[in-house]
């Protein structure tokens, strides 16, 4: 039996060594019948099946049978490729980063540890722990995760973001390249955060708000996400991939 042996670190109270067994073999999934249908991502009219706006990873397998809220929209074939490898991905960085609480740690002993022993499972572990940096500050051999360093991980976040504001029927399509996500850097001022729409998929799995502007020359709308009750994004949408990159010279400098 081959396994994996490292640290699960980041700035957590105390480093937990795992064994990950990698001859388990992960559970197939059930696939949806396709059907006509305008894609809420891309807007085309295709062929669809059901996407889970909130990747369905994100339950704990207790959450999974019961009825969470979840949150599905029907999205084609294009732009539902390769999201499953990023919502594993996404799903290990997340279990990664932060302190452990009763959710996460029933996530990591079930479905992420199932995850890692599937025939990918080695080079998730390589990806995430390419994220991983030392941090001598909190302790020897301890690091931390720096998710918005991570491309896939933002991509993940944007999906998620994109989703929701079809959900939310706000504006719709919204494009990958209209959407800024970043880690959370700064409170967000109070009354913006009161100024929000507050709403949850499962409050230990995603809270989130948003605020929709409208505005046809700058931001539609603007977004906060947080996972776990620990990690949290912020997200913009603009009416344009222009627009968004003249923010983002301007944040430049
Ligand atoms: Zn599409």
């Amino acid at each position: 039996m081959r396994s994996l042996l490292y640290a699960r670190s980041a700035p957590i109270q105390s480093a937990i060594t795992i064994t990950i067994d990698l001859d388990r073999k992960g559970k197939a999934t059930v696939a949806h019948k396709p059907e006509w249908a305008d894609c809420g991502l891309c807007g085309e009219h295709r062929l669809t099946t059901r996407e889970h706006v909130v990747p369905k990873s994100l339950y704990a397998p207790t959450r999974s049978n019961s009825r969470f809220q979840r949150i599905i929209i029907a999205a084609c074939k294009d732009c539902n490729n390769g999201s499953a490898d990023d919502d594993a991905h996404f799903r290990f960085v997340l279990t990664l980063a932060g302190d452990t609480n009763s959710t996460v740690d029933e996530l990591w002993s079930g479905k992420v540890r199932r995850a890692l022993a599937e025939k990918d499972g080695r080079r998730r572990a390589l990806d995430v722990f390419a994220l991983m940096r030392p941090a001598p500050d909190v302790g020897p051999d301890r690091h931390r995760i720096y998710p918005a360093d991570d491309p896939r991980v933002l991509r993940s976040v944007r999906k998620i973001i994109r989703g929701l504001s079809r959900h939310h029927r706000l504006n719709y399509p919204i494009r990958d390249d209209q959407v800024l996500a970043d880690v959370q850097r700064l409170p967000l001022a109070d009354d913006l955060f009161a100024a929000m729409e507050h709403r949850s998929a499962e409050p230990d799995v995603l809270e989130y708000a948003y605020l929709h502007l409208d505005d046809p020359e700058g931001l539609l709308s603007q977004w906060w996400l947080r996972f776990f009750k620990r990690t949290s994004f912020t997200g913009l949408v603009y009416a344009s991939e222009a627009k968004r990159q003249e923010v983002v010279r301007s944040m430049a400098g």
